[in-house]
């Protein structure tokens, strides 16, 4: 049986979510913790679960906050939520002094909102443990998108994924599983030396265009600009981009439009491909740090 955390006594409150909240629900309140919720899909909720009327009453009193893996927009409206939720400065100011709110990414506004509240902020997409175990049904579910836009088996296809942090290692050796030839750009030697090992072809950013009109799919993990008009305006008008970095992602999805180039981004996959495996990650992993940084709150003080 999996270890469960010991959240006795503390009061969290979940913002938004999917079906994946629903396991996480169950957990934290497993872990002896009060919940409460606001934004979270109704169905199959724990009875045990307080479903307040609004994001404010679900926050009032609460240690801590967990906002969604896909965190808010630049001006603070949770992503995914069956209501609408902006989280501002008033509503966390109605959480318990010393806080600490958990978010996927958390905007520089947000963080410095929270800061001058005494309130901590947690990324939980920066937890290597939460990554990669996400990462496989990212990975799944770039391949499910690429098999349906392409006429052509992923075998014996050119695939080239861009950054070969947590998600594009894993996606890389899903590839060379199902016997595609794989080319792996990275800007790091250790990470090009790792994908030498691995029998990936490496490759270094500044070679793409040498390498760009062979590929039939092209899968990014990079969230900056990687694959701008100029390197488009390379590749096979056949080819098909697969973007899962984070929005705005990393390719010039104009340039791609004009070649006549099939190009997608694509959010949120293990929610959407794997909603239960996902929970289950998700529920495996917050618990867990939420109990470590209450803990190392409580020492600091
Ligand atoms: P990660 O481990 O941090 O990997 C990111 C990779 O991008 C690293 O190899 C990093 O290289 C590289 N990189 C960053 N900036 C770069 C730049 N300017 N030029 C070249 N390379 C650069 O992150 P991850 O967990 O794999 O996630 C990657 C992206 O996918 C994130 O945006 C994440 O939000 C997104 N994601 C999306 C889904 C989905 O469902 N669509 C699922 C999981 C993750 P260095 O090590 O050299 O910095």
């Amino acid at each position: 049986m999996d270890h469960v955390a010991n959240l006795k006594g503390r009061h969290i409150c979940l913002l938004g979510g999917d079906r994946r909240e629903l396991k996480l629900v169950c957990t934290l309140i497993d872990s002896g913790a009060k919940v409460s919720c606001y934004g979270v899909p109704g169905d199959g909720l724990r009875p045990e679960a307080i479903v307040a009327e609004s994001a404010e009453q679900a926050c009032r009193g609460a240690n801590v906050v967990v906002l969604p893996l896909s965190g808010t927009d630049s001006n603070g409206n949770v992503k995914v939520a069956s209501k609408p939720i902006c989280i501002t400065r008033e509503l966390l100011s109605v959480l318990s002094p010393n806080a600490i709110l958990f978010s996927g990414t958390v905007p520089r506004f947000l963080a410095a909102e929270s800061e001058s509240l005494g309130i901590r902020t947690v990324e939980t997409t920066a937890n290597d443990e939460l990554a990669i175990l996400n990462s496989i049904p990212s990975a799944e579910g770039a391949i499910l998108m690429a098999m349906q836009a392409t006429p052509f088996t992923i075998h014996n296809s050119n695939c080239l994924v861009l950054g070969l942090g947590r998600t594009g290692l894993t996606l890389a050796r899903m590839l060379q599983g199902i016997g595609a030839h794989v080319w792996a750009a990275a800007r790091k030697g250790k990470d090009r030396a790792r994908a030498f090992e691995m029998g990936l072809s490496p490759l270094d950013f500044a070679d793409l265009s040498s390498c760009l009109p062979q590929i039939d799919i092209v899968f990014n993990t990079v969230p900056a600009l990687v694959l701008d008009r100029a390197l488009t305006y390379t590749m096979k008008r056949t080819a098909v981009i697969i973007d899962l970095a984070s929005a705005p992602g990393g390719v010039d999805f104009v340039a791609a439009s004009e070649r006549g180039i099939h190009a997608e981004l694509a959010p949120g996959l293990p929610g959407r491909v794997a909603p239960i495996t996902a929970g289950q990650i998700v529920s495996k992993v917050l618990p867990e740090m939420i109990a470590a940084e209450l803990a190392r709150d409580e020492w600091e003080r």
